[in-house]
């Protein structure tokens, strides 16, 4: 339907538009959860619907709402106001209070009759389990723990999630049919081969479940603890065997990560009262989170950063450990390559030395069926996650180092869309975008220009003091007035700006780029879309990326008029305006007083010629009065048919428009109206074109409408035409009349450059009216005041249209005081026409 040209222009609105761009947290978390939409439905109090929405993407809304490191926050928005992202966590959290199975999703599709064993039933195996249960495989999740939960439960402390939360959450997996095989340690209860015979697939989830211990003189003694071996204990018994002396209460962590603060805060809980953690990095460096080692500082820890362990020295059980300034730990390509400075060492006397610095995974049990990777790690693709066995797949901490629960828990997601196409005997890769597993970054764009910074909601926290006494969960979240507070800072990240300020594309589409894709690939050819443009260029001001959807719709006007599909019936009354506004009874030439040529032209255009004879005739005086050489033109410049796209009758127009100018000899012409102004500047280069407005602020307003608004209670609303959105000499000499007629003005919140249509432009009135008088009355209904000023004959009407009481500056400066005046009405056409010929007599009035 359109030419290649008009398509590739569109073609870069479908290719570029963020319209569909995913705001920030939801890209960076792994899981994708529609943060947005449930923190907006939290601050709109519908928590149930909140969490059913985290629900869609997340199964374990408490437990990360309690400990997930929340990448999410690291990108959010917010957080580049003040450093203070949303609390996105504790808001998931908070929303998971209002969580019941009877509000789960059960649905699941019909049974395939596949079978699959996955191996683990931390986050990364729970969740590939219930993918796989949820696409209706029959799964069996193999644990050699007790309970369900892996490192949530068997390695992360209670006083951080409570092991209640862990039981419900995964209660869902029971329900949609996932079989637990607990106590049942793979490679001892069950041989692998065994599962390779009996399932279609396997998925090997085992995580990375021993502390590696440094090979350092001295590691073999008693006190010598590995941070998972103490973890795991306190979180079955919340008790450790430390040193059995009596009063030995103190206890060194080696490491500076996650793990290292579980290790020492644990300690701490355990009542050792000295506890010393000791890591390579600088402060700056350390891995563990800042709010953790802020936590375990609070709580008494003392950290040492830079420096790295030596040798542990005692007797049967520890006594004392030696350290050695580190004095960087990684080389210039960010590996790392610890050096250490020999001559600055330290020593510390301690009874018990915990090591928190890296985990190794054990899945011998595969045999050679699975490689391993250099770090010790199963081998395996890393976008689909096979292994080298094409039915076994590897997900979690068993696969890439130890991070966080919800990456384990995108890597089951992804290991069981493999599985499940492997399963059905699909490719493992069509279709699939690789670079949308897990985080990216996404393409939106939000300007925080304006935001005010709003400080971040903190939880409420038992004090440090109290919360080393037990194990007891120390961080009570967000009540629901804080929860609800928190949520409102949301800045609700999205682009869309040109849909919320346009009618038009607000109307058709939700996102422009669907709509130009199907224009662009022709399921949609509806031509009240390209003409019901107000061609006003509001949508190319606000879009980051600079598209110009009117641009857009004009190109597609100008191909339907060469094709024959336009103007549209209902433009029929344009045409027959444009053939009177050209005709010899409503056009006048005047030369300059006195002369045959005119260096300057006075040119007021139709719409001010059909509304204000008298105004136009005042105008063409005072110029005459305060300048050199000035005639007059009364013409149409053509414009109305260029906005219908009918551009070669528009130029024969121009042209003979221009052709009178130079018959006149004219240097400068003067226009009255903004569309002139426009098509002067874009089609007359050689001339120089003025606006009146500014003009006036040259040679003043007349004297006798020198302050005839004071006193009369006026307060003018300026309205500003989107034609002159870029021309901010016309707004400030608009402002310079309205000042010197003494009026009182209000500034409309979208004005100069951003103001709106008034809803005349693109004459779009003539084919959706509805949609015409919405934009007028939005645009009128933003003025507080009665009355709309407009420098704009078309632009007043609409603001009548609107309801408002509008006069044109003309009507202002030569029509009298206001005061306790009706404002006029709306023309009909044919007193529209009489009018215009009147201002040609006013204008030959003046030969
Ligand atoms: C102490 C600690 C604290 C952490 N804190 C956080 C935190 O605050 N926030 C965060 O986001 N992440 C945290 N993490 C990381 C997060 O817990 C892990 O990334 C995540 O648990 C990995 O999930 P996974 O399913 O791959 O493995 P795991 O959770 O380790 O689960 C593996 C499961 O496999 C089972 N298994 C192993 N071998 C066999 C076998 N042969 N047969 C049968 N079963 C077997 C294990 O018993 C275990 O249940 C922490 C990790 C640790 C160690
Ligand atoms: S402003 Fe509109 S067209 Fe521009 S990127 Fe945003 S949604 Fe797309
Ligand atoms: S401000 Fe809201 S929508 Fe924007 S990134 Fe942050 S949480 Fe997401
Ligand atoms: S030019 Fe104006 S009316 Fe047309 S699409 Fe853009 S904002 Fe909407």
């Amino acid at each position: 339907m359109y030419s290649e040209h008009t398509l590739e222009k569109i073609r870069e609105i479908v290719d570029g538009c963020i319209g569909d761009a995913v705001p920030f947290c939801e890209a960076a978390c792994p899981m994708h959860a529609d943060v947005r939409g449930y923190v907006g439905l939290i601050a709109d109090g519908k928590y149930k619907d909140a969490i059913r929405l985290i629900r869609e993407k997340i199964f374990l809304p408490g437990v990360l709402g309690r400990i997930c490191s929340h990448p999410c926050e690291k990108k959010c928005r917010r957080g580049d106001i003040g450093v203070q992202p949303m609390a996105i966590a504790a808001l998931k959290r908070f929303a998971s209070e209002f969580d019941a199975p009877e509000d789960w999703d059960m649905t699941k599709d019909a049974h395939t009759g596949k079978k699959v064993a996955v191996v683990g039933a931390g986050p990364a195996g729970a969740q590939a389990a219930l993918d796989l249960a949820r696409l209706g495989h029959s799964v069996t999740v193999f644990d050699r723990n007790a309970e369900p939960g892996g490192i949530l439960r068997y390695g992360i402390p209670e006083y951080r999630l409570p092991r209640g939360v862990i039981d419900f959450e995964y209660e869902y997996l029971k329900k949609m049919g996932v079989n637990f095989r607990m106590n049942c340690e793979v490679g001892k209860d069950a041989a692998f081969s065994d599962l390779r015979g009996d399932f279609d697939a396997i998925l090997i989830a085992v995580g990375s479940q021993k502390s590696v211990v440094l090979p350092i003189p001295g590691n073999d003694l008693e006190g010598v603890i590995p941070a998972l071996d103490l973890l795991r204990e306190v979180s079955v018994s919340r008790e450790f065997p430390l040193h059995p002396s009596e009063g030995a209460k103190r206890a060194v962590v080696i490491g500076g990560g996650n793990v290292a603060m579980d290790a020492a805060r644990t300690l701490r809980r355990l009542g050792a009262e000295d506890v010393h953690l000791f890591c390579l990095e600088s402060p700056e460096e350390m891995l563990a989170n800042p709010w953790e080692i802020e936590e375990a500082v609070a709580e008494g820890v003392e950290i040492h950063a830079g420096w790295g362990p030596v040798a542990i020295a005692g007797g049967k059980w520890v006594e004392r450990v030696t350290f050695r300034r580190c004095v960087s730990v990684f080389d210039e390509k960010g590996a790392f390559a610890p050096c250490y400075d020999d001559n600055m060492t330290t020593e510390i006397l301690t009874d018990n030395v915990v090591f928190a610095v890296g985990q190794t995974t054990d899945f011998s049990f595969a045999g050679n069926t699975v490689k391993a990777g250099p770090d010790g790690r199963a081998e395996a693709d890393p976008d689909t996650l096979q292994t080298s066995a094409l039915n076994v797949f590897a997900a979690g901490d068993a696969v890439s180092r130890p991070w966080l629960a919800v990456e384990a828990m995108a890597m089951g997601r992804k290991a069981a869309n493999s599985i499940d196409r492997y399963l059905k005997g699909q490719d493992l890769r069509e279709g699939r975008d690789f670079t949308k597993e897990g985080s990216y970054e996404t393409k939106l764009e939000v300007g925080i220009e304006g935001e005010e910074r709003v400080d971040r909601v903190a939880t409420r926290q038992l004090k440090a003091k109290e919360r080393v006494r037990s194990f007891d969960e120390f961080d009570h979240g967000l009540s629901e007035e804080q929860a609800l507070k928190e949520a409102l800072r949301c800045l609700k990240c999205e682009c869309l700006h040109c849909v919320k300020d346009c009618l038009l594309l607000s109307d058709y589409c939700h996102i422009p780029k669907d709509l130009f894709r199907d224009i662009m690939e022709g399921r949609n050819q509806n031509l009240l879309i390209p003409y019901s443009c107000n061609m006003c260029g509001r949508c190319e001001s606000v879009c980051p990326k600079d598209f110009s959807m009117g641009d857009r719709f004009h190109d597609m006007r100008k191909e339907l008029v060469k094709q024959g599909a336009a103007p549209l019936k209902g433009h029929d009354p344009i045409r027959v305006h444009q053939r009177l506004g050209f005709s010899w009874f409503f056009n006048v030439t005047v030369p300059a007083r006195g002369a045959k040529t005119a260096k300057r032209v006075f040119f007021p255009g139709c719409s001010l010629s059909s509304y204000n004879p008298g105004a136009v005739g005042s105008v063409f005086r005072c110029l005459r009065e305060r300048l050199e050489g000035v005639g007059a033109v009364l013409k149409c410049c053509g414009k109305p048919l260029k906005a219908l796209g009918m551009t070669d009758d528009f130029q024969n127009r121009f042209a003979a428009v221009k052709r009178e100018l130079d018959r006149l000899g004219a240097e400068e012409v003067i226009v009255a109206c903004q569309s002139c102004y426009a098509t002067f500047k874009q089609y007359d280069e050689g001339r120089r074109v003025r606006s009146l407005w500014s003009l006036f602020r040259e040679i003043g307003v007349p004297e006798e409408a020198k302050g005839i608004g004071k006193d009369t209670g006026i307060t003018l609303a300026i309205h500003d035409s989107c034609v002159t959105r870029d021309v901010p000499e016309i707004h400030d000499g608009v402002r310079f009349i309205l000042k010197e007629l003494g009026y009182e003005v209000e500034e409309l919140e979208r004005s100069r450059e951003n103001t709106e249509c008034c809803g005349s432009g693109g004459m779009i009135a003539h084919v959706n009216p509805s949609l015409a008088k919405r934009i007028m009355r939005r645009r009128a209904g933003e003025a507080e005041s009665d009355y709309v000023a407009t420098y704009c004959a078309s632009c007043r009407a609409s603001m009548v249209k609107g309801r408002k009481k509008g006069l044109h500056v003309l009507d202002l400066m030569f029509g009298g005081s206001w005061k306790g005046r009706p404002t006029p009405p709306i023309d009909s056409s044919l007193a529209s026409w009489v009018k215009r010929w009147k201002t040609k007599r006013k204008l030959r009035g003046q030969l």
